[in-house]
């Protein structure tokens, strides 16, 4: 099947922090084992410390980041201070499976969101969407 972003999509982030903050309700940045370990470690703290002070966990056993003040911890200013170490889905925001499902989903839920997709270029290519597309998947599948 043919998907409507075939030819690729134009995305620069200008680190607005926008995707930060929590939007209504929605507050979810998800870290699984292999990245909440990252994390501890680029912050230079044990895993059992990192889960209690940032993260909260659902009844599924998946984790997410603590939001405080509407946006999330490790949001200082409009800078992610863990930049190097940040969690699969803040790397690949905006390629998201349900985000790309239909145009319409990406213009309400992106581009009248996100300064960073209204770019004009560099265009992804629809290879590399896809695969960040199927990396942010695979790092939901695990708690
Ligand atoms: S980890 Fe960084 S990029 Fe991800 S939501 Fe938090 S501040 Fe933003
Ligand atoms: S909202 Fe868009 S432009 Fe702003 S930081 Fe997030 S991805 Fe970048």
């Amino acid at each position: 099947m043919e998907v409507w972003w075939k030819d690729g999509l134009p995305f620069a982030c200008t680190q607005c922090g926008k995707c930060c903050h929590a939007r209504g309700d929605v507050a979810h940045v998800y870290v699984n084992y292999a990245e909440r370990r990252a994390l501890a470690d680029y912050l230079q703290i044990d895993l059992a410390t990192f889960n209690r002070r940032f993260t909260r966990q659902q009844e599924d056993g998946h984790r997410l980041l603590r939001f405080r003040d509407g946006h999330c911890v490790f949001l200082h200013g409009a800078t992610c201070s863990v930049h190097e170490a940040k969690p699969v889905q803040c790397r690949t925001w905006p390629f998201w499976q349900e985000l790309l499902e239909t145009k319409t989903a990406y213009q309400q839920q992106v581009l009248d969101f996100c300064p960073g997709s209204q770019a004009r270029e560099p265009v992804v290519d629809a290879a590399e969407i896809q695969r960040q597309m199927e990396e942010t998947e695979e790092a939901l599948r695990n708690p």
